[in-house]
């Protein structure tokens, strides 16, 4: 059996013409940057999440990068995250000099824990200034917003979600996108909601920071004149023929979602009480980027797996505080507890929109061969 962990090409075989064409299109108008599907973009992916403003952008990372540019964050300032996430969350942060402080996560959502942020923020250096929360979405379920924001009120803070994961998910029926100051995303191929290269988005319904992030996204520049530069900026653009695409792909989104949490339902009946995983609240809906699991010996299972040719990822075994290149913070193991634990232990299984039963049948008998021969 031939399951691949996430099937762009069934994806693709359904919209192939449709793609083919849009792509055609740019080619015969010619405006690769900044053409008239950014724009459509724009405003499809407002109305899908009701955010007032969406800007488009070169990445996830890049979405972050310009987020945090916008709100002025830099050195000598502070932003609280969470230890396991993927890399790009805290290299945004680093990147503009500024120093992300950890708050570990619930052990049974593997989020941000509210109740860790108020500790991270009462217990900064007092040579940072705490700016900003980062809360990131992972595996797809969002944070408890609610609460978050609530701790940004009382402390002055921004509140920046990281939703790489999670586009397309909701919360106490909120759509992603519309459930903080601020929201990034990303279209990379693996995302809920891809195109054909690197992608993202930022989303806001703030007027001022809005026109402050269409400028960054192309060198600072000010409205009134390409030849007048108002700040540092990027080259940050989405090209125009990732945004055919991504126009392309948006219509099959919410049967993609539907099937996803179809096949994740599937996988939580099948393993029952095999294996722990994360909960996912019943006010959210999760946008199901991955399906992951808790074991005991993670790396004797990937072998187990390999030699019954099912793929896997190890979403994230390495926490950012223990990271490499984050030693300068002078963590030590131990510090973030739950994060360590869910790291040592997680594992993410194939989930896609294209799976079948049968894929998921054989894959869950091989994870319950595993567990019963421990
Ligand atoms: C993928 C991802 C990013 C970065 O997105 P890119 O488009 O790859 O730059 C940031 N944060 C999280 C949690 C991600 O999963």
């Amino acid at each position: 059996m031939q399951i691949p962990f996430i099937d762009l090409k069934s994806q693709y075989a359904h919209i192939a013409d449709d793609v083919q064409a849009a792509i055609k299109t740019v080619l015969d108008h010619g405006k690769y940057l900044m053409g008239p599907e950014v724009t459509q973009l724009e405003q499809e992916l407002a109305q899908y999440t009701g955010a007032k403003h969406v800007i488009t952008c070169s990445s996830g990372t890049d979405a972050l990068v310009m987020a945090l540019m916008a709100l002025d964050i830099g050195p000598g300032d502070a932003v609280i995250t969470t230890p396991f996430t993927f890399f790009a969350t805290v290299e945004a942060i680093s990147l503009l000099g500024a120093t992300p402080i950890f708050a570990d996560i619930e052990a049974h959502s593997y989020l941000i824990d509210p109740v860790e942020i108020e500790k991270a923020i009462k217990n900064c250096p007092s040579h940072l200034t705490v700016k900003a929360i980062m809360p990131v979405d992972l595996f797809g379920q969002s944070c408890d917003y609610e609460e978050i924001n609530a701790i940004a009120k009382k402390h002055g803070l921004h509140c920046i979600a990281d939703a790489a994961q999670s586009f397309g998910s909701t919360y106490k029926g909120k759509t992603c996108g519309n459930l903080s100051d601020i929201t990034a995303t990303s279209f990379y191929p693996s995302k809920p909601l891809s195109c054909y290269g690197d992608g993202g988005a930022v989303f806001l319904n703030d007027d001022e920071l809005a026109t402050q992030l269409r400028s960054i996204r192309i060198h600072g520049q000010s409205f009134e004149s390409k030849y007048v530069n108002q700040r540092i900026g990027l080259t940050a653009r989405l090209d125009t023929i990732q945004a055919a695409i991504l126009l392309q792909k948006l219509p099959l989104l919410d049967d993609e979602l539907s099937k996803r949490r179809q096949f994740a339902t599937y996988y939580d009946q099948k393993l029952g009480s095999l294996v722990e995983r994360p909960l996912i609240n019943p006010e959210r809906v999760s946008a199901w980027a991955h399906y992951s699991i808790l074991v005991d010996d993670p790396e004797a299972l990937c072998e187990h797996l390999t030699k019954h040719s099912i793929p896997f990822a190890r979403y994230y075994p390495v926490p950012m505080h223990l990271q490499a290149a984050m030693t300068h913070l002078g963590h030590e193991k131990g510090a973030f507890p739950v994060s360590e634990i869910t790291a040592d232990r997680i594992l993410s299984l194939p989930l896609h929109p294209y799976m079948t039963h049968e894929q998921i049948d054989y894959i869950v008998d091989k994870v319950e061969q595993f567990m019963v021969s421990r």
